[in-house]
């Protein structure tokens, strides 16, 4: 913590903490009727109010209590998105305990790690997680107990996870009056580990006035954008990084909110979208194919869908297009990090772009965006002398800011900062008028004859194929260049595009040293455990190829 020095004259304003049980104690009195909306694990729809919620979140804060979790302790929880899980964001932060939202599509031998070096003491799961549960529960030394998010009727009959606890009966069970605690705003609130695609995962833990000023900022109308007439359903799991904040977002601007569970299909989303009315949603590529597939292949249309937020890896431009042009939903392109809770930037226009030729606005809608108040970035180059803004130059990315962290919990990986700033681990550019654009992941960036090409760009290039339905790029070894690109694509069912003409495709949309030397065709790609393209394993099953260059 930075001591800063204090004025002889202070302001003369409330002295409020900025805590997390803020957020629902003013959803609750001030849009008490809106509604929370969720297709259960059980497979039935439940819905209820912000009210309900507020109360059920104070029981379970209370009941939390009742359980001997003190203030500072993590409670984890393996569960989709869901209102019982929301229940659980403002009940164990609101009481002061630090909510641990853990990915339950990692690797069960980083989950276990992941909850032994937290110190979990109470893991909540949804029961789609049970068996991983009992295959982990004896490699969890201090987790006291779990707890299932289900109603008696659902609770497992045989089972062998110690001290096995039911979610209604200790809701239930729990009395209406608990009040929400005050304490210090820089208390901890959430923690989330980053996916760790080299070494262990490392956390990020949140505090209470990083939340809620990351929530303030994220819902201005440069960035989501979120409002009471909205209906706003995350497909951006709670698990990855609070659902970019929008458990928070939504319920401070009074928007109804719509969480789909474990069923995350096109089909399933678009009935979901199409009953509840829903005019806003957020998640990352992958999750969009699914749903433009399902609702192109059966010729539909959405009748209230709006706006969506794409991060986490780059909005490919194609399906930019095929969302604004075609099913008339406005795409803003943002971009964060674990790190970041995570917004960084989000990509509006500005007044002066409203004038520009469609194409161009595209142009400018294609980037990652603009900061947004409170964080601040910069690019730099190898020795850390900072490169001028021109939309062209590319460098290291650092970026600061009060919901950015200062480093790792148990100060995994010592010092992470420098000179103040974090260095994000991303290559990009930030033009005149501060769009940042990125290139690619420094570990991803192919060096060829000592020159980068940006594997991003030539992923863009292919997806707008109309074969194409998934593109990943990585730097091959080359005995010349050190690396080239190879492009690795799935094609879309029943279409067929052969290398010839995928690399001709190529011809005059990108420098000529950057087309790809050579083009396998998979029938996947490898996926993590949020959604992204494993370039990793592509390295390690590509690090041998011979391309016909070389
Ligand atoms: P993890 O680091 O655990 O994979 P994060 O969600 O924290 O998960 O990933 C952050 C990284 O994802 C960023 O540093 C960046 O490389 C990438 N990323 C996020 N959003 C975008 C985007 N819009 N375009 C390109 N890359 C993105």
């Amino acid at each position: 913590m930075t001591d800063y020095p204090t004025s002889p004259l202070m302001g003369q304003m409330m002295d409020q903490p900025l805590l997390i049980s803020s957020i629902i104690e003013f959803a609750a009195r001030h849009y008490g009727d809106s509604e929370i909306v969720s297709r259960r694990v059980e497979g039935d729809i439940h819905r209820y109010t912000y009210r309900e919620c507020e109360q059920r979140s104070r029981k379970l804060a209370h009941a939390l209590a009742g359980l001997g979790v003190k203030m500072g302790e993590r409670v984890a929880t393996l569960a989709w998105n869901g209102y019982r899980h929301m229940e659980l964001y403002y009940g164990v932060s609101g009481s002061g305990a630090v909510l641990h939202t853990i990915n339950p599509r990692l690797h069960p031998e980083q989950i276990a790690y992941i909850i032994n070096h937290a110190e979990d003491q109470f893991l909540f799961f949804d029961l789609t997680f049970l068996p991983a549960i009992e295959a982990m529960a004896r490699s969890c030394k201090t987790v006291k107990g779990y707890v299932a998010m289900c109603g008696r009727e659902h609770m497992p009959a045989k089972t062998d996870i110690p001290m096995l606890l039911c979610y209604e009966e200790l809701v239930e069970a729990a009395p209406g009056d608990y009040r929400w605690p005050q304490f210090d705003e820089r208390s901890a609130a959430a923690l989330c580990y980053t996916s760790g695609t080299t070494g262990n995962p490392k956390g990020a833990l949140y505090s209470h006035r990083s939340t809620v000023l990351h929530a303030y900022a994220s819902a201005m109308p440069n960035a989501l954008n979120v409002s009471s007439a909205d209906v706003v359903l995350p497909v951006v799991p709670m698990f990855h990084v609070n659902a970019w904040g929008l458990p928070y977002s939504v319920l401070l601007s009074g928007a109804k909110m719509v969480y789909p569970g474990a069923a995350l299909d096109g089909k399933s989303l678009y009935e979901l979208f199409e009953q509840e009315g829903v005019t806003f949603s957020a998640g990352v590529p992958t999750v969009w194919l699914g749903l433009i597939n399902y609702v192109m292949q059966n010729d539909l249309r959405f009748s209230t869908f709006r706006r969506t937020v794409i991060g986490g890896s780059a909005c490919p431009p194609a399906m930019m297009d095929t969302l604004i042009d075609r099913l008339r939903v406005q795409v803003i392109h943002a971009w964060g990090m674990t790190e970041m809770s995570p917004l960084g930037t989000a990509c509006t226009l500005m007044g002066k772009h409203t004038r520009l030729p469609v194409e161009e606005q595209r142009a400018v809608l294609r980037k990652q965006g603009h900061a947004i108040y409170g964080v601040d970035m910069k690019i730099v180059d190898d020795d850390g002398t900072e490169l001028p803004w021109d939309g062209v130059t590319y460098g290291h990315l650092l970026v600061k800011g009060p919901w950015v962290v200062s480093g790792y919990y148990r100060d995994e990986g010592g010092e992470v900062l420098q000179d103040g700033w974090f260095p994000t681990g991303d290559v990009a550019t930030i033009d005149e008028d501060g769009y940042l654009a990125i290139t690619d992941r420094s570990k991803d960036v192919i060096k060829s004859g000592g020159e980068w090409i940006g594997s991003i760009d030539l992923e863009n290039v292919a997806m707008a194929h109309p074969a194409v339905l998934q593109a990943a790029c990585i730097g091959v070894p080359h005995p010349k260049w050190s690396e080239r690109p190879l492009l690795v694509v799935v094609r879309r069912p029943g279409m067929e595009v052969a290398r010839e003409e995928l690399l001709a495709f190529f011809d005059g949309k990108v420098a000529k040293w950057w087309i790809p030397d050579d083009v396998v065709f998979a029938d996947s790609l490898p996926v993590g455990g949020t959604g992204k393209i494993q370039k990793n394993k592509l390295r390690e099953a590509y690090g041998e190829y011979h391309l016909p260059t070389a």
